[in-house]
């Protein structure tokens, strides 16, 4: 059997995995789906996987499912990739031409390939000449892109993985790692169990699952993070822990920075990070006292409205200790997405140009002279938020959207839908339909991962490739050529004359190198030779990858040499404003929404939405919140709650938890409108972003909370998709054999009726009453199997589970079953091998100690084991 090396196409970890091709590459006809594993050799993970990298065979996404979208379509007609592009260079000619090239803009993805990305940004930023190209990214790095260019001078991330490995101290920061980064979480894991000297310290206001490494956790106030590490550089100062050598050879700014952060008494820090002084105490100590330090940090520092300043914080404090530039230690921001570090590197945000080169007058004249260009914009573009203002406001008359779905994940969603809905000309390319493709006057068919092939580059700057295993459906072609075909027919034939993504990846490299004589940190000149079979046998590597490094880097600033015009690091003044991203004056609204991702879910669930193994963790949105808080909302656990401020409104089920603390409320991004009802939770985050970076605030909206309940509710499980017209409530889950649905209505239904009319009316109906507490059962039954299961209550909470009802549709222990005598009702905790909490519960109590016996007896824990810290909770309950 063939085995083919790839990335993960998820999170920016990028892990290798390796694919086992059986049979025809077409996966509709072979019955045999490729098996991926992980790739023992990849520096990023060594033969690990998470729970979302495990499932990746089971999302391969042929045309038939998941809504793929398989053709090019213009203004609802099929049509010709000729003719799409055509249509496409017509359009944004013609808006130039009326409007200004300023009528038009890209929006990308950290999901593109650095090639895609690469021919997008010249594309634009080059021949059509405005900087009207972001990207998705800028909602999960860009705050730390900044951070690092104000300090460094360059948008450089100084550490390897490796260095948790060696770091005697990590500081997660704004990160739960567990879920969201869940393989470099399990090298944390392994280092701690192998360096008894290693201590972990949690930041971040809910107690997450990283919690169960931590040695400590402060759960700060939010938003209040450059408050606690402008305390830590005090600290620093007054406790002689600074390394004054380092600062004087290698860094400007220090006694502002100092003068400005001693603004503050001790105990003004602990009221405004509202931490207990002991504990801020504990944590300052360690870090003056720890030469192997790492700050680890993401989402929770960079998605902010003073994200960039969070950033700069926490890198003065490294500055001043001189811990940076060495094994185990540095401040290292880590990437959401799998590609959002190529995204960096080819300008894909648009207050970048390309190869980390900005709009200073030479950077432009030297990339306009690489590409020949024709108009290169000579100032920075629009930045997410702004750019979908525009769009809402008139402006932008052409948009490209690329592999996102800006109608789900951008603040202030219905907005975003709204300026979707008046733009004159929406381009959509993507895999499947999504909340934006319906906006879209011209949808082109994208590949997809296992069907493309370029390269990507991961949190610790090191560049793997994704290979095409799958033969695309229909007429799917890579991103990098439609783009190219459209700046063809704009008439730049030879600027975009590629044959193969390798033609791109060689021309960035060689621009990386042009003009840099070591003035620039991106350089890859030592990979702008590369001929096709080297490029597709190329192996990971960290850049810079040049003469002076043949062999990539590991690690940056060994010699304390910055990027900066005199090579010298910057402390930078903060503001440390404790951000209000509320601009609706009520009091009504008075609760704080964090929002973040969930151990089995990837963005929009656009693949991961169709993985059974996936879905069965979590199958409907839900909003975690405090129990005091619930109580004085009315709220018990496992009901509905809407959430609402003058946004938008958003549906979820209650989670009643102290891991939140009073006033805050935690949701998951995921759900989208073809998942469940008012499930997008964008609606009611803010718009507010950070001045510096652009990135919005999406983790401090402020909300108001009251139940949403239907007189009835009903949990079914289908062959096929239920219609999600006229339910007061819907959430639709893929499970193995079919769907479950959960609907709340108003009005009485006549199940059997129901179920004849728009499912199947061949079926056999045995009713129950109280098969599980007040709950009526309806089981549609042919030829002893069962076809539909309709579980009822006015009360939603007696409903049993997605994981019980997916189990128990392929039983043919019919009584067993109503009697809830088969599986777990309640919640699954391990997705490798489905086991529920009371199974796991039931070993607990039958002597399981431990992780390892509960792995013996169940299996649970021992594949991706991404549920560790889920069982942990359970044993120390216990
Ligand atoms: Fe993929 Fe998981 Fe690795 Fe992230 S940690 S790259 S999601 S396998």
């Amino acid at each position: 059997m063939p085995e083919i090396s790839s990335t993960c196409p998820y999170c920016g970890v990028g892990c290798g995995v390796t694919v086992s091709v059986n049979g025809d590459a077409n996966i509709e006809k072979n019955a045999k789906k490729p098996v991926v594993l992980a790739s023992k050799t990849h520096p990023a993970n060594f033969g690990r996987l998470c729970s979302k990298g495990s499932a990746l065979g089971e999302t391969l996404l042929g045309a038939k499912q998941a809504n793929r979208i398989t053709h090019p379509v213009v203004d609802g007609n099929v049509a010709t990739w000729d003719e799409a592009t055509d249509s496409i260079a017509k359009k944004i000619s013609d808006s130039i031409k009326k409007h200004g090239k300023e009528s038009v803009a890209f929006y990308l993805s950290g999901q593109l390939l650095t090639e895609d990305y690469y021919v997008a940004n010249k594309l634009m930023k080059g021949f059509i000449g405005t900087a009207n190209v972001d990207t998705n990214s800028r909602l999960c790095m860009s705050s730390a892109v900044a951070g690092y260019k104000r300090a460094f001078g360059s948008d450089t991330v100084p550490c390897s993985y490796e260095d948790l490995e060696y770091a005697d101290l990590i500081v997660l920061i704004g990160s739960n790692a567990a879920w969201t980064h869940p393989v470099l979480y399990q090298r944390m894991v392994a280092a701690k169990e192998s360096n008894p000297n290693m201590r972990v310290i949690l930041i971040d206001p809910r107690k997450t699952a990283s919690d169960d490494l931590a040695d400590l956790h402060l759960p700060l106030a939010p938003s209040s993070d450059s408050f606690l590490f402008q305390g830590l550089l005090k600290y620093l100062a007054e406790n002689n822990e600074i390394d004054q050598d380092y600062i004087d050879q290698y860094t400007d700014g220090f006694d502002q920075a100092l003068a400005q952060a001693s603004e503050l008494s001790f105990d003004e820090i602990a009221s405004k990070t509202a931490l207990d002084k002991d504990d801020l105490e504990l944590f300052y100590g360690l870090f003056a006292k720890t030469k192997k330090a790492i700050s680890f940090y993401s989402q929770g520092i960079n998605q902010s409205a003073t994200g960039t300043d969070k950033c700069n914080a926490i890198i003065n404090c490294h500055l001043a200790t001189g811990k940076i530039g060495y094994q185990g230690a540095g401040p290292f921001s880590i990437t959401g997405q799998p590609n959002a570090m190529g995204g960096r590197e080819v300008g894909g945000l648009a207050n970048q140009l390309a190869a980390h080169m900005d709009f200073a007058t030479q950077d432009v004249d030297r990339v306009q002279r690489f590409w020949n260009s024709p108009d290169i914009a000579s100032e920075p573009g629009l930045k997410a938020v702004d750019l979908f203002d525009e769009i809402d406001a008139g402006n932008i008359k052409v948009l490209w959207v690329m592999a996102t779905n800006p109608a789900v994940s951008l603040p202030d969603a219905n907005k975003v839908r709204r300026a979707l809905e008046k733009c004159e000309t929406v381009i959509v390319s993507d895999i499947t339909h999504t909340d934006t493709s319906k906006y879209a006057h011209i949808t082109l068919p994208a590949l997809g991962w296992s069907e493309k092939d370029g390269t990507v580059t991961n949190s610790e700057r090191r560049i793997s490739r994704q290979r095409e295993f799958c033969k695309a459906p229909g007429t799917a072609k890579p991103d990098w050529w439609a783009l190219a075909q459209v700046g063809q027919k704009m008439g730049f034939n030879d600027a975009f004359d590629y044959q193969s993504p390798r033609d791109v990846f060689v021309e960035h490299a060689q621009l990386s190198a042009f003009e840099n004589n070591g003035t620039r940190d991106f350089d890859i000149s030592g990979l702008s030779q590369l001929s096709e079979s080297d490029y597709n046998e190329l192996t990971p590597i960290q850049w810079p990858v040049n003469e002076q490094n043949p062999n990539g880097t590991e690690r940056m600033f060994t010699d304390g040499k910055f990027f900066t015009k005199n090579r010298r690091a910057q402390f930078i003044y903060n503001n440390a404003v404790l951000s209000d991203a509320l601009n609706l004056d009520s009091a009504e609204h008075s609760l704080v929404l964090n929002t973040g991702r969930l151990r089995d879910q990837w963005h929009t669930m656009t693949r991961t939405g169709f993985a059974p193994t996936l879905t069965s963790h979590d199958d409907v949105p839900f909003v975690q919140i405090n129990p005091n808080d619930a109580e004085q909302a009315g709220l018990e656990h496992n009901e509905f709650a809407e959430l609402y401020n003058g946004f938008g409104k958003f549906i979820a089920r209650v989670d009643i938890t102290s891991s939140v603390t009073p006033k805050q409320l935690f949701s998951p991004i995921h759900w989208t409108d073809r998942f469940a009802s008012d499930a997008v939770v964008s609606r009611v985050v803010s718009p507010e972003v950070d001045p510096v970076s652009g990135q919005p605030e999406s983790k401090a909206s402020k909300v108001a909370i009251r139940k949403f309940d239907c007189t009835k509710w009903a949990r079914l499980v289908t062959p096929s998709p239920i219609k999600k017209q006229g339910w007061e409530y819907w959430a639709q889950s893929k499970t193995k054999q079919g769907y479950v649905t959960l609907v709340g209505f108003n009005e009485e239904i006549d199940w059997r009726n129901w179920v004849t009319l728009n499912i199947n009316s061949s079926l056999n109906f045995t009713q129950y009453v109280n098969p599980f507490k007040n709950t009526e059962a309806l089981i549609g039954t042919q030829e002893d199997k069962i076809g539909v299961l309709v579980f009822t209550s006015e009360s939603v909470q007696a409903l049993p589970s997605f994981i019980w009802l997916d189990e128990a549709y392929t039983s043919t222990q019919i009584k067993e079953l109503v009697k809830g005598e088969i599986g777990d009702v309640d919640e699954l905790i391990c997705s490798c091998f489905r086991t529920g909490r009371k199974t796991i519960e039931a070993a607990i109590e039958a002597g399981s100690t431990s992780q390892e016996s509960l792995a013996t007896s169940l299996g649970c824990g021992s594949k991706c084991g991404s549920c560790r810290p889920e069982l942990n909770r359970l044993l120390s309950q216990a």
